[in-house]
């Protein structure tokens, strides 16, 4: 049985009561970014409306209550991922979280001719900025291949380890495009026993799946609160804590100092070194709404639900003649699938559907060497979360039929 129901969880998310194009709203692109629940909208609000103030400095009540608010959070992550307070770093994404990690460690660590093992699934926010530190600091870059079902090629991944000896490995936990769940924790004992510092983007994995960060064995995680019930402009960056010890901080500012001479300044310990400048203070206050509100449900009966909604969604879209799927099988993978549909432009097909009130993506979704390795430029996508059930997988297939009866064969 169901650990929760998504009918009734839907009512906590008033953005799912709406239409679209006169339909009620079937939202299937909460990899791109997940919708949020009123506790989550409230904490926002109510930071504002009752505590709003700087933090950090200030001794009134309300920068008080800002700072702790915003240190609150910091433990709340801390707790949801098996990690210590100081090894939790607030960022604005993933995004910066991973370009964080490239410049202000690889860059300083590295010495010209080192190697970076990246992957062929990576999201670009996992691979351009490794590309940036590589042609500044003369470090090669190369990528893990993937298998015909699109999964890590385990074995090339071995034997580049051994052949290069990366002194970074940065991969993703969970593709956003092939729904593939790498064996992260395998992978990074491998690595690490290699002699690679181990970068792991969580983007997709940490919304949907339990991750601690003592049996992941990453020396960095990266992720974004906005795909997780929680608000924009808040990443979490965490990093063992001898790895933020030795990492350079990429902006200077207030509050990342220990001491500020005209001429020069030293660094105040993690997690502040890497936050110069007012944070995202009320972002903060309302991630901890949405890890609540996350962790009440349990991060296991959220991966199971999801797994109960690709299993049905694969059987029901293999048999829509002319679809592709792409990724392995719905034991491998998490609530992901991206596909084209012969005759029929992603584009077109996402376009049909949001007629329909199926809100999905298509294009390349920031990855397109795997696109061009799949052969495709661009693919269509439906990502599930806690609040979606088989009636928004029936009608993304009715979308899907309707878009090949008025479009395909033409
Ligand atoms: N990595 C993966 C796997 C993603 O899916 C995304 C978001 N599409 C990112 C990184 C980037 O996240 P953000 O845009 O929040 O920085």
């Amino acid at each position: 049985a169901p650990a929760f129901d998504p009918a009734v969880l839907r009512r906590d998310f008033p953005i799912l009561q709406r239409t679209v194009h006169g339909r009620p709203l079937a939202y299937l692109d909460s990899a791109a970014t997940s919708q949020k629940p009123a506790a989550v909208i409230d904490a926002l609000a109510a930071f504002y409306r009752e505590s709003n103030a700087n933090v950090h400095r200030g001794i009134h009540t309300l920068a008080e209550e800002a700072t702790a608010a915003y240190e609150g959070a910091r433990a709340r992550t801390a707790a949801f991922l098996g990690a210590c307070e100081d090894e939790i770093v607030f960022t604005r994404g993933t995004t910066e979280a991973l370009n964080m990690v490239a410049w202000g460690w690889a860059f300083h660590h590295l010495q010209p001719g080192d190697t970076i093992l990246v992957t062929l699934m990576e999201h670009h926010s996992n691979l351009v900025p490794w590309q940036q530190v590589a042609a500044r600091g003369g470090f090669q870059l190369r990528a893990v291949p993937l298998t015909p079902d699109g999964r890590l090629d385990t074995e090339a991944f071995t034997r580049l380890l051994e052949a290069h000896r990366p002194r970074v490995v940065a991969l993703a936990h969970m593709s956003n495009v092939l729904g593939t769940i790498n064996p992260v924790p395998e992978l990074a004992r491998q690595a690490r026993a290699a002699g690679a510092v181990v970068v792991v983007d969580g983007a997709q994995s940490v919304p949907h799946l339990p991750v601690d960060v003592g049996s992941l064995g990453a020396d960095f995680l990266a992720f974004s609160a906005h795909k997780m019930l929680g608000p924009t402009g808040l990443g979490v960056l965490y990093g063992r804590r001898e790895r933020l010890a030795e990492m350079e901080p990429l902006l200077g500012g207030g509050g990342m100092i220990r001491r500020v001479e005209v001429d020069r300044s030293t660094w105040a310990d993690p997690p502040q070194r890497f936050e110069a400048g007012t944070p995202p203070i009320a972002e903060a206050a309302a991630f901890t709404a949405a890890l609540d509100y996350l962790q009440r449900l349990g991060l296991e009966a959220v991966a199971a639900h999801e797994r109960e909604l690709v299993r049905y969604a694969w059987e029901r879209l293999q048999q829509v003649p002319g679809l592709v799927l792409y990724g392995p099988g719905p034991e491998h993978r998490g609530g992901v699938l991206s596909f084209t549909l012969e005759g029929v432009h992603p584009h077109d097909l996402a376009q049909v559907l949001d007629g329909e009130g199926v809100a999905i993506r298509a294009g390349h979704h920031c990855t397109q060497p795997l696109h061009r390795h799949l052969g495709v430029v661009a693919t269509a996508r439906a990502s599930f979360y806690i609040y979606n059930d088989r009636d928004d997988v029936d009608r993304l297939v009715d979308g899907i039929e309707k878009a090949r009866r008025l479009l395909a064969g033409s």
